[in-house]
């Protein structure tokens, strides 16, 4: 038993260094790195064409949710930073007009000024301000470790402004959200709401109402879930959400954090019902992808480095039979990408086969070969990645086909 468990667990090790994101980003040219910039990674244009769609997927989202996207500074005075009681030491420090600035390194305090740039009455909560905003950890070097451990990322990062009576509502949301977007990566994942730790700067109601407005909403979201005791913030308790991914490795990606001390920290407030009456708004972070840059990492090791189309940084690949059809071929290519589809043609002098095997390994998702006779026809012959049956096609169904592999996915 033992030694089929070691053996099990050294297949996995075996698997996971197949699909290194580090390796298999190079591979398929979607990441460099440079020693000139350690830490923070190159996207090449099949790469970046990634990271965008995974921002795409969150920001589509983000109307019908009652999201609003702000963009903040990069750069602050330190000051901002002493007041939200932040580590100096995790930041890049530049000295501007004899002053310390900070690179940030995270969008909460942030968003406490846009909160506080006018007065804020009751009727505007709950506020959701969403922010993809570039972030700076200044990591040691020896802790940097490709996509997972990195300088310079970006979240999907969001921080819900509201009422104390408004959390369960939220949060139920929040883990809506997080469970449609991890469907669609075909995610399992585990929850566990991290109760009061023994330091702890929230006075002991507030924490429970908080904590119960949690357990009710974990309970109403109807997923099973655990308690991880003692393990909240000194801040606000917190849901962890584990995901596992098709390797069975566990990650941490998502936040769902609720915070008491930074409203406090930044004197946020609101006017009630009661016009003689104001209150102190609750401050929600939340993300679902984490970090980009790691999101990619898992993802491209996940689904070992065969993105599912609507991710795909390679759709499709053109081949033509012979140079008799390399016009007709890239009057295709040309089609399938005004239409809005990652598409290349391979117009090298190769035998028809070697140039299958090169778009096989490269993992297009779909391959197309066209000869004389589908330059005659207006078609292609369509070879699914993976899937060993041709089908001929119209251009035109065919874009049907994408299109509708697509609006699957969302
Ligand atoms: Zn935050």
């Amino acid at each position: 038993m033992l030694l089929a468990k070691s053996m099990e667990s050294f297949h996995g090790l075996e698997e996971a260094k197949k699909y290194d994101h580090t390796v298999l980003g190079v591979k398929q040219e979607l990441i460099i790195q440079h020693e000139w910039s350690p830490g923070s990674c190159f996207f090449l244009p099949h790469g970046a064409h990634i990271y965008n769609k995974l921002m795409d997927l969150i920001r589509n989202q983000y109307w019908n949710r009652g999201y609003q996207e702000v963009i903040t500074p990069n750069v602050f005075n330190m000051d901002l930073w002493a007041q939200a009681k932040s580590n100096k030491e995790d930041m890049f420090v530049l000295q501007i007009d004899k002053q310390e600035f900070g690179l940030k390194p995270m969008n909460c305090p942030g968003h406490c000024l846009v909160f506080k740039h006018k007065v804020r009455s009751y009727r505007e909560l709950p506020i959701r301000f969403a922010d993809f905003g570039v972030l700076h950890s200044n990591e040691a070097s020896g802790a940097l470790s490709g996509l997972t451990h990195a300088r310079r990322f970006q979240k999907d990062d969001a921080h819900i402004f509201c009422r104390e009576s408004q959390i369960k509502d939220e949060v139920k949301k929040a883990l809506n959200f997080i469970d449609d977007v991890y469907q669609i990566f075909g995610f399992t994942y585990e929850l566990k709401l991290s109760t009061r730790p023994a330091k702890c700067l929230v006075d002991i109601e507030k924490w429970e109402m908080a904590e119960n407005a949690l357990r009710e909403a974990l309970d109403e979201f109807g997923k099973p879930w655990q308690v991880n005791k003692d393990d909240g913030a000194f801040y606000g308790p917190k849901i962890d959400i584990g995901v596992y991914d098709s390797l069975n490795r566990k990650f941490q990606c998502g936040t769902l954090q609720l915070d008491f001390l930074l409203p406090n920290r930044f004197k946020l407030e609101f006017s009630t019902e009661d016009e003689a009456k104001i209150e102190r708004p609750v401050m929600i972070h939340r993300s679902i992808l984490g970090s980009v840059e790691s999101m990619f990492a898992i993802l491209l090791e996940h689904y070992k480095g065969k993105w599912p189309f609507w991710l795909s940084p390679r759709q499709a690949i053109v081949c033509p039979v012979s140079e008799k059809s390399h016009a007709y071929a890239m009057q295709v290519r040309d089609q399938i990408h005004l239409a809005g589809y990652q598409v290349d043609a391979i117009t090298t002098d190769m035998k028809i086969q070697k140039k299958a095997q090169e778009a096989q390994l490269a993992q297009y998702n779909y391959i197309l070969v066209v000869g004389e006779e589908e330059a005659n026809t207006g078609q292609v012959s369509v070879q699914v990645r993976d899937k060993a049956d041709h089908s001929v096609m119209s251009i035109n169904n065919l874009l049907e086909h994408f299109r509708e592999e697509v609006a699957a996915f969302h």
